[in-house]
């Protein structure tokens, strides 16, 4: 009963898509707003309280015996990347509804528990990430009211055509003494429990991103006529730093530590012009604070060394340093002794992606819990995860919001 609810239920929200290959449910747009009416609906259904914070987030509240606990959190988001997949934050959602649903037919428990959908956790529409749950924590980042999405609309009218108001989100801010502990349950993403043949991941820390901005300054010239030793070909020194990413962040690796140049752009890009400026955006992450600091020493070093041999000077700009985020020790052993109770195979893992949990650990206890996704694929139409590792990981979320919740 309770598994064809749930599965029903993530193929009902697969329909809020705008079509094509995979899910596209943009933060904020119609798609996402219906799939938001309709978790409301059944919420609802649940006997859950449901209203929208001043962001939007939707948080559904069943009420605990004990009057003015605070409440055991769990929740996820609901909108994708484009082209995405069915399971990306959905099982989260879905999954913390069906664990309260199922604790709603017992005995009330002295907390309140929450079912919170956050709203714009993907970067993909409007260049940031997590806003629901930033909003949440009082971490609303200013430059949002510049935000524009591909097509030129503003991020303050987006938000104006869902009836919010921007310069009045402070009123999304909740305290600690208001949520005792917040779970949430997601995909992994990556491969790893596949590989290890593990059910749960216990989230240990979520991996912060550090992410520079690389500007190599060489000297067009004409691509037929400056001969092969007075060039200064900013392209080719960029080759070279992206190689010594690729090289130091392997070293560091057996740390957790990863790096990616994802963002090159070569001026003036034509065929005969040798490149006289090249940008490079490099994604440095981990969950070990030293190694990133290690990691980003030595790209330095490296950079001037390639700096100095090709004659093209380098900036290197710091856009974001976020520090890892370790979850809460209570939780991580209540997750624990759920994995056990149910007989369910686990490990301890971290999050290389970003989840709203980090934002939430600013205010409250806070853990995750990872089920796995078939090849690791994640943010690509054929992300999936099975129905029985979906149910396993409701099981745990359910038990454990239990315990928290006694
Ligand atoms: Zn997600």
């Amino acid at each position: 009963m309770d598994r064809e609810w749930v599965m029903a239920t993530i193929e009902e929200i697969a329909k809020f898509s705008t079509g094509g290959p995979g899910i596209t449910r943009l933060a904020f747009s119609d798609e996402d707003r219906r799939a938001g009416e309709y978790i409301q609906d059944l919420m609802g259904q649940a006997g859950l309280a449901v209203r929208r914070d001043a962001f939007g987030n939707i948080i559904g509240r069943l009420e605990g015996a004990m009057p003015g606990a605070p409440a055991v959190a769990t929740g996820s988001h609901l909108d994708t990347v484009p082209e995405g997949g069915r399971y990306d934050g959905v099982v989260g959602v879905v999954g913390g509804l069906a664990a309260i649903r199922r604790l709603a037919g017992k005995e009330p428990l002295p907390h309140p528990l929450e079912l919170i959908v956050f709203m714009a956790e993907e970067s993909s529409r409007f260049g940031f990430a997590t806003m629901g749950s930033k909003a949440m924590i009082g971490s609303a980042n200013p430059s949002w009211a510049k935000a524009k999405d591909q097509a030129g609309d503003g991020f303050p009218a987006v938000l104006g055509r869902h009836g919010l108001d921007l310069t009045s989100v402070r009123a999304a801010v909740r305290g600690r003494e208001e949520i005792k502990a917040f779970i949430e349950l997601h995909i992994e993403q990556g491969p790893i429990l596949e590989r290890t043949e593990k059910t749960i991941g216990i989230v240990e820390a979520i991996a912060a991103p550090t992410r520079l901005k690389i500007v190599v300054d060489g000297m067009a010239g004409h691509s037929g006529s400056t001969p092969m030793d007075d060039r200064q070909d900013a392209l080719v020194s960029a080759a070279m730093i992206i190689l010594a990413v690729q090289e130091i962040a392997l070293e560091q690796h057996h740390r957790g530590t990863v790096g990616t140049v994802g963002i090159i752009r070569n001026h003036p890009n034509v065929m005969n012009v040798i490149p006289g400026r090249v940008e490079l955006g490099v994604d440095i992450r981990g969950v070990d604070h030293d190694s990133i600091i290690e990691t980003i020493q030595d790209l330095k070093d490296a950079v001037s060394t390639i700096a100095d041999g090709q004659e093209t000077p380098v900036a290197i700009e710091v856009v974001t340093a976020d520090k890892p985020v370790p979850m809460n020790g209570d939780i991580i052993n209540a997750i624990e002794t759920a994995c056990r109770q149910f007989n369910i195979p686990y490990r301890l893992m971290n999050s290389g992606a970003g989840h709203d949990a980090m934002n939430m650990a600013a205010i409250t206890a806070t853990g995750m819990i990872f089920i796995p996704c078939r090849g690791g694929i994640s943010h690509n139409p054929s992300e999936e995860a099975a129905p029985e590792d979906i149910m396993k990981g409701i099981d745990v979320l359910a038990a454990t919001l239990e315990q928290l919740a006694r």
